[in-house]
């Protein structure tokens, strides 16, 4: 199955679980029917011209889901890997993503198929250009708040701000339109929203803390956890969990692992990355990392780590996936069949919208929040919304990957039926 087909797959389980709880459910089957495929796809050429004077043409998507609850919300990706079915899915699984946190947006993704490590700062910025003329028509802060994702950074946010504006400006369109609240995840300098670089990772700390509480593990210094993948989420999750008291035994990053008994300190495990260049201490491979005997495994690194020849192996109580699709079906049962606890993407790295969306609602207020007040934010709908998929989950006696997306679906269905089908 390709990306899309599993989102269609998923969706239809779903809804064979929701079905009873609808009296109308002509309605409901016809609210389940257009969530199916997104509500539109921009998809066509754009030329970007090369450093040698020569043009390189480039396939592009930008992919709108469902914007029942609000504007489509969601990333643009550089990769030679993108596929219409990919940003087709990523689209529907944004649209979960928000609403099982609550936000008032629906989902929506875009993607290049482009290698950016091939191309030079300057051939970047005119790709970054060049896609925002080729999605112009279609985005605006009521409309579709595009956002960075793989390989695109505040940096491309910035250069995208300022090709929309031109736009604006020369198809005479009202800079009411707010070009800075029409991206997201921008620079500080240029409407960026405070606390957003640690926002996945502490978002997802918060869910992890609901989350031992529920497993009854009552002693914070001898919960254990396995961190794969030490980037942006993977640091800031380690930072938060050691910083409160929990005991951080493995981390990795792609060249492979660590693994310290005692419990090590995120802080200076980065330090000595930076300097030597690798992580320090009793070395592990990605694969024993994910096998280790701890409390809490949290892959967040890459998609796919978690599959049918592995998960049989994981002796975790429970997996927080910070990263996004790091489990593949096959594997869920698996481990739903072991009694392991999954706390799925869509609710676990939730963070990074979370707080987009108040970069959102600050740029469109003009009024700038403090970290502080940021975080006071945050926390609650993390928060809340781990709390609604675990009555769910208790509830239906389902998988808790299964009571994220009812509980998800249920909300963007009920807005549908409130707007008439
Ligand atoms: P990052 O690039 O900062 O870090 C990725 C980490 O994964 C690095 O430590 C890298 O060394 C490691 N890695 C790469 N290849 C690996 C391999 N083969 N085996 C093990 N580790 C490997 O990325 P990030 O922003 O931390 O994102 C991590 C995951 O979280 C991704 O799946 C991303 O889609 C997801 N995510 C990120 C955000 C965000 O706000 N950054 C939001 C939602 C989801």
């Amino acid at each position: 199955m390709n990306p899309h087909q599993q989102s269609v797959r998923q969706l239809e389980q779903v809804a064979d679980l929701l079905r009873d709880q609808y009296q109308d459910s002509t309605s409901f089957d016809k609210a389940i029917e257009q969530l199916k495929s997104p509500n539109k796809i921009i998809e066509g050429e754009i030329e970007v011209e090369m450093d040698d004077g020569s043009t390189k043409k480039l396939k592009a998507f930008r992919s709108q889901h469902n914007n029942a609850r609000g504007p489509y919300k969601g990333g643009i990706r550089f990769h030679h890997h993108v596929s219409k079915e990919e940003i087709m899915a990523l689209s529907t699984w944004m649209t979960w993503k928000c609403a099982v946190i609550g936000i008032p947006y629906g989902g929506g993704k875009g993607g290049v198929i482009v290698d950016p490590k091939k191309l030079s700062p300057k051939e970047l910025q005119k790709l970054s250009r060049a896609y925002v003329e080729f999605i112009a028509n279609y985005i605006g802060p009521w409309v579709d708040v595009p956002a960075p994702d793989v390989n695109t950074t505040p940096q491309i946010m910035a250069w995208m701000i300022d090709a929309y504006e031109g736009y604006l400006a020369e198809n005479k369109k009202p800079l009411q339109e707010n070009p800075l609240a029409t991206f997201t995840g921008k620079p500080l300098g240029l409407g960026g929203s405070a606390g957003r670089t640690e926002a996945t990772g502490l978002g997802g700390f918060f869910v992890f803390e609901k989350l031992v509480k529920k497993l009854g593990l009552e002693n914070k210094q001898d919960v254990t956890i396995a961190i794969q993948g030490f980037g942006n989420v993977g640091y800031w999750f380690a930072y938060h969990a050691h910083q409160s008291g929990y005991k951080v035994v493995a981390v990795s990053d792609s060249k492979g692992g660590i693994y310290v008994e005692a419990g090590l300190d995120p802080v200076k495990t980065l330090a000595d990355k930076e300097e030597k260049g690798s992580l320090q201490g009793k070395a592990i491979t990605n694969e024993e990392l994910l096998e280790l005997d701890v409390d809490i495994l949290v892959p967040a690194a890459l998609e796919n780590v978690i599959t049918k020849d592995n998960a049989a192996n994981i002796k975790a109580k429970a997996i927080l996936e910070l990263a996004n699709g790091p489990t593949s079906p096959a594997a869920d049962q698996i481990l739903a069949d072991k009694g392991i606890v999954l706390v799925p993407d869509v609710l676990a790295n939730a963070g990074g919208v979370t707080v987009s969306y108040f970069e959102w609602a600050q740029n469109l207020q003009g009024y700038y929040w403090s970290k502080e007040e940021v975080i006071s934010k945050l926390q609650p709908l993390m928060e809340d919304a781990f709390e609604k998929m675990w009555q769910m989950k208790e509830r239906k006696q389902v998988s808790g990957r299964m009571a994220t997306y009812m509980t998800a679906v249920k909300r963007v269905v009920d807005t549908m039926l409130l707007r008439g089908i």
